[in-house]
C-alpha cells in the first residue's frame, strides 16, 4: 500500500515536472532562466522517474542501474538550479564556455566512479531492503559523500546568491525567498535518505519536482519585464552612444562596450572589469560639475570631441541614486563644422580680396596712370555729384605754356616728368572736399570750395607764382615753367556742367591771349565785373 502511495507519488512528482519543464521550454527564447528552470524539471523528472524503479522491482540489478542512471537527472537538477540562481542575480547573465566544462568534470568524475563501482563499491556500498516492503535502497560509500558535499555546495551557493538578489532587490522580486526556500525541504529529504544507511527510499526527487514550479514562478513573475530589459540591454551593448552609470559617489556601476573603449582608464580589450574604477580625470570633473550637456574636446587615447548629458538618477523614495552620463561622439561632426567654417573663411578672405581689387580697378579707373591725379571722367562726375548736393564751387582750368618748347628741348621723358611735379604741386594745393585732375596732355582742373572767383583766382595766383618759382630738375636741367589759367563759377551756369568747364575754358583762352602766364576770370562770373573794375588781370 505504502509502495503504492510512494509510487503515485513519483509518479506526479514526472507528471508535473515534464509539465513544468515543457512550458519552459516552450518559453526559453523569453528568458535564460526558463532554460534553466527547463533543466531543473528534466533533471527532477528524470530523477523521480529513477526514483519509481526500486518500488516496481526487487531485482538488484534493475535497482542498481536506476541508481546509477538517477545521476544524469540529479546532474541536471543541480546544475539547473544553479544556473537558474545566477540568471536570477543578473538577466544578463549566459554560461562561459569555461565555466561550462568546468561543470561537466564532476558528473564525468562520477560517471566514472559508478560504472567502476563493481570493483571497488565506493560510491554504493551495497543494496539494501527497506521498511517498505523490501524495497530495494543503497548504503552509499565516501564517493558518493563526495559527490553529495559539492552538489549540496552548489545548491547552497545558488540559494545564497538568490538570497542576496532577494536582500537586494525592490518588492517585485520578493518571490526570490520563495525559490531559496523550495530547495530546503528536498536538501533536508536528501540529508535523510541519504543518511539512514540504506533504510529509506529517497524522495529527494520529489521534493524538487515540488520546487520546479516555484522556481518557474519566480523566474516567470521576474520575466515579465524580462523582454524589454534583454532588448534595452542589447541596445545598451550595441548602440554608438556611450553609456556610464555611477554610484553617488562617482564610482562606475555600470557602462556599455561603447563607453569602455573611451570613457575608462582601462584597457580597451577587457571591457568587464571597470565596474568600481573611476572615470578618467576629464570627466571626473563633469561628475563633481553635475547634472548638465558639456563638450569635451580631444578626449580618451584616440582624442575624440564628446557631447555628454549627464543626468541625475533617483531611488523610489527621491533619494539621489547616482548619475547617468551619455556621451555622442562628435568628432567627425565638428570636423565637418571646421571644416565648413574654415571654407567660410576662406570665402570671407577671397571677398575681401575681391572688395580691394575693385577699389583698385576703379581707383585706377579714375585715375591718370602718369600723374596719380584724378581723370577728366572722375573731375566730371565729382562736379555732377558736388552740383547735385546744391553746393557751389569754382573750377580753374590750367594749361603749361610752351609746353611743346619742353618737350622739343629736353625731350619727352623730362615733359612727364614735369608733368608729374607741377601735378604734386597742384595736389597739394588742394584742400580737403577739393580735387585736383589731370584734364588731358599739359592741361590740368582744379575744383575748389569757393563761392567767390576772387578767391580761387586769388589762390591759382598763388599756385602759378610758386610753379613759376619752382625750377623742376629733369633731364641734367633746372626747367622752369609757367602756366595760364582760367576760373569759372558754378552759379554762373544752370545747365550742364560742360557748359562750366567751357566758361573756364574760355577764360584759359583769354589768359592766353593776355600774354600767358596768368590767372583769368570768366567773364560770365557773377562777381567778374568787379574784378575787371578792380584789376582785370595783372600784366606781367
Ligand atoms: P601753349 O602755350 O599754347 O599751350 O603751347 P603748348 O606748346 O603748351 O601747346 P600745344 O598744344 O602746342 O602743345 C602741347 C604739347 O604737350 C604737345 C604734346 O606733345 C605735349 N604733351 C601732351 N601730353 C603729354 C604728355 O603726356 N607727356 C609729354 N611729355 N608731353 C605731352
Ligand atoms: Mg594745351
Ligand atoms: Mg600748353
Amino acid at each position: 500500500m505504502a509502495v503504492l502511495g510512494l509510487s503515485a507519488l513519483f509518479g506526479a512528482a514526472i507528471a508535473v515536472s515534464m509539465a513544468v519543464g515543457a512550458i519552459a521550454w516552450r518559453r526559453r527564447h523569453e528568458a535564460v532562466g526558463f532554460v534553466t528552470i527547463g533543466l531543473i524539471a528534466a533533471g527532477a523528472a528524470w530523477w523521480s522517474a529513477m526514483s519509481l524503479v526500486p518500488l516496481l522491482t526487487q531485482n538488484p540489478q534493475a535497482v542498481w542501474i536506476s541508481l546509477a542512471a538517477a545521476y544524469p537527472g540529479v546532474f541536471l537538477l543541480v546544475v539547473g538550479w544553479w544556473a537558474t540562481a545566477r540568471t536570477l542575480a543578473d538577466r544578463f547573465w549566459t554560461l562561459s564556455r569555461r565555466t561550462g566544462l568546468a561543470l561537466l568534470c564532476e558528473p564525468l568524475v562520477c560517471g566514472v566512479a559508478l560504472l567502476t563501482n563493481p570493483w571497488h563499491h565506493l560510491f554504493i556500498v551495497r543494496l539494501q531492503p527497506t521498511d517498505l516492503d523490501g524495497a530495494l535502497a543503497a548504503v552509499f560509500g565516501p564517493l558518493f559523500w563526495l559527490h553529495a558535499v559539492y552538489c549540496y555546495a552548489l545548491v547552497l551557493y545558488s540559494a545564497v546568491t538568490i538570497f542576496r538578489t532577494f536582500i537586494r532587490a525592490t518588492h517585485r522580486y520578493r518571490g526570490y525567498l520563495l525559490a531559496v526556500l523550495s530547495a530546503a525541504p528536498s536538501a533536508t529529504i536528501n540529508v535523510v535518505a541519504a543518511g539512514s544507511g540504506g533504510r529509506l527510499i529517497d524522495l529527494t526527487a520529489v521534493g524538487f519536482a515540488v520546487g520546479a514550479p516555484v522556481m518557474y514562478w519566480v523566474v516567470k513573475s521576474q520575466s515579465v519585464t524580462a523582454v524589454a530589459p534583454v532588448a534595452h540591454h542589447k541596445l545598451f551593448q550595441t548602440m554608438d552612444d556611450l553609456v556610464i552609470v555611477l554610484d553617488p559617489n562617482g564610482r562606475i556601476i555600470d557602462h556599455n562596450p561603447a563607453a569602455a573603449e573611451v570613457l575608462i582608464q582601462m584597457p580597451a580589450a577587457d571591457p568587464s572589469t571597470p565596474r568600481g574604477t573611476a572615470v578618467s580625470a576629464e570627466l571626473a570633473d563633469l561628475v563633481v560639475r553635475g547634472p548638465g550637456d558639456y563638450v569635451v574636446t580631444g578626449t580618451g587615447r584616440s582624442g575624440i570631441d564628446l557631447s555628454i548629458r549627464i543626468t541625475a538618477l533617483h531611488d523610489r523614495r527621491g533619494n539621489p541614486a547616482g548619475l547617468v552620463m551619455v556621451a555622442r561622439d562628435i568628432t567627425e561632426q565638428n570636423r565637418q563644422r571646421q571644416a565648413v567654417e574654415q571654407a567660410n573663411e576662406r570665402l570671407r578672405q577671397q571677398l575681401v580680396t575681391i572688395e580691394g581689387l575693385r577699389e583698385t580697378l576703379v581707383d585706377q579707373a579714375s585715375r591718370d596712370y602718369l600723374t596719380g591725379l584724378y581723370n577728366r571722367r572722375h573731375l566730371m562726375t565729382e562736379l555732377s555729384r558736388i552740383a547735385a548736393s546744391g553746393e557751389h564751387f569754382a573750377v580753374a582750368l590750367l594749361d603749361i605754356d610752351f609746353f611743346k618748347q619742353i618737350n622739343d628741348r629736353y625731350g619727352h621723358k623730362a615733359g612727364d616728368d614735369v608733368l608729374i611735379r607741377v601735378a604734386g604741386l597742384l595736389q597739394a594745393a588742394t584742400y580737403p572736399g577739393e580735387l585736383a585732375a589731370r584734364y588731358g596732355g599739359e592741361e590740368f582742373a582744379l575744383l575748389l570750395r569757393e563761392t567767390s572767383s576772387r578767391d580761387a583766382a586769388r589762390r591759382i595766383d598763388v599756385l602759378r607764382h610758386l610753379i613759376e618759382t619752382s625750377p623742376m630738375r629733369a633731364a641734367d636741367a633746372d626747367i622752369t615753367v609757367t602756366f595760364s589759367a582760367g576760373v569759372a563759377l558754378s552759379t554762373q551756369v544752370t545747365g550742364h556742367l560742360d557748359a562750366l568747364v567751357h566758361e573756364a575754358d574760355q577764360a584759359l583762352y583769354t589768359a592766353k591771349a593776355n600774354g600767358r602766364n596768368r590767372v583769368e576770370i570768366s567773364v560770365n562770373a557773377p562777381d567778374a565785373a568787379d574784378l575787371h573794375q578792380e584789376d582785370r588781370s595783372r600784366p606781367r
